[in-house]
């Protein structure tokens, strides 16, 4: 099942690539459903169980052609993002790290940064915007402690995610600003849909990547996560208490700018494209900031 943010509200998505419908899910549940993603997220389980029995028949009814202008992120007011740190073996050599033994480092991106998939995002002034291409989790049940065997039963579906990420700011002062250097506006773009986990034949191994004007600048697969996305929900869950529609960047495979020699960052006029496989596509236009600050 595909879930959609169409234009501020909770779509089922339909149809062949390139030819995807959305259904309003307020519209086709009578209102038991939506529009809201946040409260979706509140009533995961009842409303997956309707979405699959659904009179799908009644379907056109409420269906009109998906506008990729109009998607916002899967879940965009999450009560809480965390963001992975050096989570691939081969990023955190790019990165001058040894792979973490315990749990890598954790921070956040300010859900004000959040976006849906096609966007244009401005580089601040003096700024080094780094592309990092991310799977995207967006959980669906509350949980503290949570066993890594049932971690999947946590999460309602995955997405696309790019931790775009200004290293001049994130890098500057005593102490790493991980926080702010990634939270810039349209820092965060996700989507284009949350595809739930039954989708895939192993959600844990799926092929990620992006490309700069169509030169490819990373690609791996989820299969090399240090800590996958069980092993994540299980020690992030030993601390806080996870709350549906909390979304986690999972980390980033290598080939990010920072780790090149020489270094390379994103120009103004430059095209990213990020996927994963069996979800779909970003695409982000960069431009200067016009103001120069
Ligand atoms: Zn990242």
């Amino acid at each position: 099942m595909r879930i959609a943010n169409h234009n501020d509200r909770a779509a089922l998505v339909t149809g062949e690539a390139g030819a995807e419908r959305v259904v309003d899910v307020e519209a086709a549940s009578g209102g038991r459903f939506g529009p809201d993603l946040p409260a979706l997220y509140r009533d995961w389980p009842e409303f997956t169980a309707w979405a699959r029995d659904r009179d799908r028949t009644a379907d056109a009814e409420h269906a009109a052609a998906l506008d990729r202008a109009l998607l916002g992120a899967p879940s965009p007011a999450p009560r809480q993002v965390f963001a992975v740190g050096l989570n691939y073996r081969a990023h955190a050599a790019e990165s001058g790290f040894e792979a973490p033994d315990g749990l890598p480092p954790v921070f956040t991106k300010y859900s004000s940064s959040f976006t849906g998939p096609d966007t244009t995002v401005t580089i601040p002034a003096g700024g080094d915007v780094d592309w990092e291409v991310e799977l995207v989790v967006v959980l669906g049940r509350r949980g503290h402690r949570v066993d890594v065997e049932a971690a999947w039963s946590h999460v309602a579906g995955l997405t696309v995610g790019q931790d775009v990420s200004e290293r001049v700011s994130q890098l500057r002062g005593p102490a790493p600003q991980f926080g702010l250097g990634k939270s810039f506006p349209g820092f965060s773009p996700q989507g284009p849909w949350l595809v739930t986990p039954d989708e895939f034949a192993d959600p844990d191994d799926l092929e990620l990547g992006c490309d700069i004007n169509g030169e490819q600048v990373q690609q791996g697969r989820t299969r090399d996560l240090v800590f996958p996305v069980p092993a994540l929900i299980a020690e992030l869950s030993r601390t806080v208490t996870l709350h549906p529609g909390d979304v986690i960047f999972t980390g980033t495979p290598a080939g990010v700018g920072l780790g090149r020699e020489p270094r390379r960052f994103l120009r103004p006029g430059e095209h990213l494209r990020s996927w994963v496989g069996g979800i779909g596509e970003l695409h982000q236009t960069f431009r200067a900031a016009a103001d120069g600050r």
